[in-house]
């Protein structure tokens, strides 16, 4: 191994400001009780120690007060959901009024498109990034179905150039050239989960808005990863789940953005919950439904308190870690792990995510040519926790959090022992 490598990553860790913020987490350990090199914050994020604490206050107040808990906790219940709406703004650059955190992601994706995916006869398409996650396909392909179209017809995926994984803004132009007049919505991602790649989110709404199509984006891998501008960018609306970057344990809840333009937008259809009802009248028990302004109005039910603790745990955290700091390290680290692999020139894998830092996040990809589980399978043995997407892919992310340069240096060591092998 070259030792420069060696040397750059024991120097990177000493002068990483975000070192301390690798103890606020457990790191899993093998059976030997060794610490794993865990890059796979991109499907779960790990646990940060303070939240076992943090939620057994609030188990201990339901025990202590059972229904007095919602006004008398310490942590009182019935605004726990506002608890989070601040950092939660930092995080992915958008005022307060327009987030909140509710359900899950494709339920809240689904919740969007009810308002935000008006098909007529004349413009009635889709428009999806290359290789969207199945969940964000299945989700739309049914959204045009129940408005009576045939999704065969009406959901277009973007295609990459042969030979090439990466989608350009002149092809996004292209479509919409061609296309525009017919989309209704474009519901793009904000970093693709295979490919890696991050999109622009600003030139994309620009462009679509520019041809009146409805702009909104599926954060799942870019929220707690990029530094995001959502009110100056302007997507029409945005949501996220809380489980990847954003280290809100398995299942975590979902994040939700509406753009401010529309906050006070109350016409426009949604299906409605006694959550998104005005709260200064909520408990009035009326029957006519006044929507709260912003993305309140989107809420359905009370908020599960015992999901909403992890998230408010992770949202604090990143809030003083702060999220510029952990893209600047982000970008050093994904830098450190693409230097170390162009100089192994390993064999039998290409790299899909584009080079330029500004398109990708914390997440490499690495696509094998002749695809064999057996190289993933035995970096599990070593101890690397990364993930394999079939049909050919292993994803890397070191996140800025908790992971060191080097764990990138002794994974892609072993990498290349095992490809060698
Ligand atoms: C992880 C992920 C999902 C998962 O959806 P859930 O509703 O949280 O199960 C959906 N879409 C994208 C793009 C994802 O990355």
């Amino acid at each position: 191994m070259n030792d420069s490598f060696y040397t750059y990553a024991v120097e990177q860790d000493k002068q990483d400001p975000l070192s301390s913020f690798r103890s606020l987490f457990h790191i899993p350990v093998n059976e030997a009780g060794e610490e794993c090199i865990y890059l796979c914050g991109n499907s779960l994020g790990l646990m940060p120690k303070e939240t076992a604490a943090n939620m057994q206050q609030e188990l201990n107040d339901w025990a202590k007060l059972g229904v007095e808990g919602h006004m008398h906790a310490k942590n009182p219940w019935m605004p726990y959901h506002e608890y989070l709406t601040e950092n939660l703004a930092k995080l992915v650059g958008a005022l307060p009024e327009e987030v909140v955190v509710m359900n899950s992601l494709t339920v809240n994706l689904h919740l969007l498109m009810v308002s935000f995916y008006r098909p007529t006869q004349d413009r009635y398409k889709i428009l999806i990034e290359y290789s969207p996650f199945p969940s964000d396909r299945y989700a739309v392909e049914s959204q045009a179905a129940f408005h009576g179209f045939d999704p065969k017809d009406s959901v277009i995926e973007l295609k990459p150039k042969e030979g090439s994984f990466e989608i350009t803004a002149e092809q996004i132009e292209d479509v919409l050239k061609e296309e525009g007049g017919k989309i209704a919505l474009i519901l793009m991602g904000g970093v693709n989960y295979y490919t890696g790649q991050a999109y622009d989110i600003r030139s994309i709404t620009e462009s679509g808005h520019k041809y009146g199509c409805v702009v909104g984006f599926d954060l799942a891998h870019a929220a707690g990863n990029l530094l995001l501008h959502l009110h100056d960018d302007g997507p029409d609306f945005a949501a996220w789940c809380s489980y990847k970057y954003i280290n809100g344990g398995p299942g975590a809840l979902s994040g939700v953005f509406v753009h401010q333009r529309h906050a006070n937008h109350k016409d426009l259809p949604r299906f409605q919950g006694w959550w998104g009802h005005d709260k200064t009248i909520r408990f009035q028990m009326g029957d006519d439904f006044v929507p709260m302004t912003g993305a309140e109005g989107w809420q359905l039910s009370n908020p599960p308190i015992f999901s909403m603790v992890p998230v408010k745990t992770s949202l604090d955290i990143f809030n003083k870690a702060g999220i510029h700091n952990c893209r600047e390290k982000s970008v050093k680290l994904t830098e450190f792990l693409l230097n170390m692999l162009d100089e192994k020139q390993l064999p039998g894998i290409e790299i899909i995510t584009p080079r330029d830092p500004q398109k990708r996040g914390c997440q490499i990809s690495l696509r094998m040519i002749n695809p064999d589980k057996k190289v993933f399978e035995a970096l599990t043995k070593r101890n690397i926790i990364a993930d394999w997407r079939e049909p050919d892919v292993i994803r890397i992310a070191p996140v800025p959090l908790y992971n060191s340069f080097m764990d990138v240096y002794r994974f892609v060591g072993i990498l290349s022992e095992e490809l060698s092998s």
